[in-house]
């Protein structure tokens, strides 16, 4: 993509409106844009980014067995009688009255349809267990919408229901989730650490939260030291194993009944970006969502429910990492892999040879984002540190007599003078190891 015609309405001042980091950065890069409280329209590059977050994500639901199907924003009232969440719901579902004055809303979550579908499609125990997930829009009239896409009111959610015969499958399914919700936030470069949440009416401890700790989190967790421990010299300790270690974390903290030794004990702030649930029978029964088991008996299934909030996500990424002059993308989910930058646009070398770089760069599958535009350095290095592209290459005249492209590094800063052909090599081989 060229930046001369790239849409990427970068900001050079900061939005006074946006209180943290994220929300500031995606506006500044040109992301995102402010539709009504809490609704934005994704831009371009925001757009890639999102859609890269969204991969990852549905490539692990793949992974672990869920299929996915994609239902419909507007749902009728009459399903959410049927569970009594339509009156108690309250502000934050936003209701719809069509031209025939039919009541509909806007699903803020979609339990009630799926076990529609599901009571009406499947008949018998033989189909079972059956996960299905979808990547949808939700709308939620939050009372207090900020921190831009972080608590939005429309917002992307990735919302998998498993379906079950009896709790020990349905057990099985949330623990397959738990480990495959760490493996979604490790490859977006996010330590997210599992909370044991309150499972409300249900009972029982099988809710976990999953929370990026950053300082602008809107929880309080508490947890083992020794995840710092861990992650610092850069292990990946085997989910099972982590979840003994970080069961013990808990958002309402009870000193009394505290697992964790005194010592070992952390507080952090939180952002939840996963929330897993074993449901039980709270809407196969309410819907009458049954199978005809073995022996032609009725069985009321067993649910889960799993959600990632993906356009979160993106914000909570941002959090994590960046730094003074702007985003830091980890690889995996970064708009472009790397910047091409022409420092003197007009020189027929310069551009000769950042033309080539940008034919080659596309052949070899890696997208650059070439800044092709007649502008000074200055700016143009400001502008690709603010996007963040994982890699930047620089070409300028003097380095060109000697036949040398200066890289650098966004996240280390390190910047390295090699040839032209070494730099190529270099940015591509990076890329092939991150997009296996
Ligand atoms: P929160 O406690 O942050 O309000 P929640 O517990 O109501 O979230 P869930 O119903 O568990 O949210 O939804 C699943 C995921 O969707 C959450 O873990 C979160 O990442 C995301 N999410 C929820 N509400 C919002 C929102 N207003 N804006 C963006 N993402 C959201
Ligand atoms: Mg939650």
């Amino acid at each position: 993509m060229r930046l001369s015609t790239y849409f990427l309405p970068t900001l050079k001042e900061n939005p006074t409106e946006a209180q943290i980091v994220s929300h500031r950065l995606m506006l500044r890069a040109g992301m995102i844009r402010q539709s009504a409280a809490g609704i934005y329209s994704w831009l371009p590059m925001g757009l890639k980014v999102l859609r890269n977050v969204e991969q990852i994500v549905r490539e692990e639901q793949d992974r672990a067995g869920a299929q996915e199907l994609l239902m419909a924003t507007l749902q009728p009232a009459e399903l959410w009688r049927e569970s009594g969440r339509f009156d108690a719901y309250g502000k934050e579902m936003l209701r719809i009255t069509d031209r025939h004055d039919r009541e509909m809303l806007y699903g803020p979550t979609n339990e009630e349809m799926i076990t529609d579908i599901f009571r009406n499609l499947v008949k018998s125990y033989k189909d079972l267990p059956k996960q299905l997930y979808q990547i949808q829009w939700k709308f939620r009239d939050e009372v207090r919408p900020r921190f831009g896409v972080m608590r939005g009111r429309e917002f992307l959610m990735k919302d998998n229901y498993s379906f079950h015969a009896d709790f020990e499958d349905a057990k099985k399914v949330y623990d397959t989730m738990y480990a495959t919700y760490l493996r979604t936030f490790a490859r977006m470069g996010l330590r997210a650490i599992p909370v044991a949440a309150d499972p409300g009416a249900i009972g029982g401890n099988l809710s976990h939260e999953f929370q990026v700790l950053a300082e602008t989190g809107e929880s309080e967790i508490y947890y083992d030291a020794k995840f710092d421990e861990l992650s610092a010299n850069g292990q990946q300790p085997d989910p099972v194993a982590l979840r003994e270690l970080y069961a013990a974390a808990d958002e309402k903290h009870d000193a009394a009944n505290c697992p964790v030794p005194a010592d070992r004990l952390k507080s952090a702030r939180g952002i939840e970006v996963g929330h897993i649930f074993y449901l039980g029978k709270k809407y196969s029964e309410a819907l009458n969502a049954v199978v005809a088991g073995p022996n032609g008996e009725q069985i009321t299934v067993e649910m889960g429910c799993y959600g990632i909030g993906v356009s979160r996500l993106v914000g909570a990424i941002i959090e994590a990492s960046h730094d003074d002059n702007g985003i830091i993308w980890p690889e995996p989910v970064a708009p472009f892999h790397v910047g091409l930058v022409n420092l003197r646009v007009g020189d027929a070398a310069c551009d000769k040879a950042c033309d080539d770089l940008y034919a080659k760069l596309q052949t070899a599958g890696v997208e650059p984002l070439y800044d092709d535009r007649d502008e000074r350095a200055g700016a143009k290095f400001a502008r690709m540190d603010l996007i963040g592209l994982p890699w930047q290459l620089l070409i300028g005249p003097r380095g060109l007599e000697k036949g040398l492209a200066e890289v650098k590094n966004r996240k280390t800063g390190e910047r390295v003078e090699i040839s032209i052909e070494a730099a190529f090599d270099k940015i591509v081989s990076s890329y092939q190891a991150r997009h296996r």
